[in-house]
């Protein structure tokens, strides 16, 4: 059957309701060594609170070796009532310390991990080695990493294993673009490597909020996602709300999903930050249906994200 992977295993498609599709439940990084939050129940009452903004299932783009806790997501779901998609991938190079075992790990143990997170269980604890602690629960999509303007050597080895995962599984591939840039190299190489735009979706692509790529980007049949809803350091929200204003005159709405990442415990309202994973469902919402309308929200909440996130029938 076709499916989407969650962390409390294979869902139909049209039970995700809406859908934030970029954020991060767990996190540690040396990108920001003093903003990293890994505690279960704070995270429990921060998706709670995405639950009652009316998002019912949040995609957490945590890649192997930042944090991940995977039987943790499992719990945190139960509990908020709520679907998490879990991710599998290597992220850009500058989030991993120059003796990461992933930089040298060579092509068949890249994609070894992979597989195993996709179809057996992810590792619990993984920030230790490649195969420490197996869980039960597995991923429901490759995230990837690009650095400023080009993909570097490393990335592209990790780019070469999560292609070959998405071949193998069927799993989306989301990618980090760093500014927003590389998108049409990013496309380019995943291409390549055998993956179609269709089952790609372009992260942080607001943070270059150029109209005429995002419809180029989309005409080639991948999805975006703009994903600095309420971190208004970036710009206005009215910044993407412009932009989807475009994209929907170009008839191209239905490439577009939306998220937060909000990557920081001090962006965490349950770590008494803000503006909070909620931001989305909260705020920007209801700005946009005022704008465009329920079936502009349901467009990119829904359908675009459901459509990206389905495994087909005949892969695991
Ligand atoms: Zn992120």
């Amino acid at each position: 059957m076709a499916h989407v992977m969650t962390v409390r295993g294979p869902v139909p498609p049209d039970e995700l309701g809406r859908v934030d599709a970029h954020e991060h439940l767990f996190l540690r990084t040396p990108q920001t060594p003093n903003d990293s939050f890994w505690d279960e129940q704070k995270i429990t009452d921060e998706a709670k609170l995405v639950r009652d903004s009316g998002i019912r299932t949040i995609v957490d783009l945590t890649t192997v070796g930042l944090g991940r806790r995977p039987t943790a997501l499992a719990d945190v779901s139960a509990a908020a009532d709520a679907h998490i998609v879990a991710a599998t991938g290597y992220h850009r190079s500058a989030h991993y310390s120059p003796w990461h075992w992933a930089r040298t790990a060579d092509h068949e143990l890249l994609v070894d991990v992979l597989l195993t997170d996709l179809t057996s269980g992810m590792d619990d604890r993984d920030w230790s080695g490649p195969r420490p602690v197996p869980s039960q629960v597995r991923a429901g999509i490759i995230k990837l990493g690009a650095s400023y303007q080009h993909i570097a050597p490393e990335e592209r080895r990790w780019f070469a294993a999560g292609a070959e995962a998405s071949r193998r599984t069927g799993a989306p591939i989301a990618v980090h673009c760093e500014i927003g840039s590389a998108t049409h190299e990013i496309l380019d190489r995943l291409g390549n490597l055998g993956v179609e735009p269709d089952r790609i979706m372009l992260a942080h692509t607001d943070r270059n909020p150029d109209l005429e790529l995002h419809k180029e980007l989309a005409a080639r049949g991948a999805y975006l996602v703009y994903d600095t809803i309420g971190r208004v350091k970036y710009g206005p929200d009215s910044r993407i709300l412009d932009l989807i204003c475009g994209m929907a005159d170009a008839g191209l709405i239905n490439r577009l999903c939306l998220g937060t990442d909000v990557g920081r415990r001090s962006m965490l309202r349950a770590y008494g930050g803000g503006p909070g994973m909620d931001v989305l469902g909260r705020e920007f919402v209801p700005r946009v249906e005022k704008t465009l309308g329920r079936e502009a929200v349901d467009a990119m909440l829904c359908h675009a994200p459901a459509r990206l996130l389905t495994i087909s029938e005949g892969v695991s």
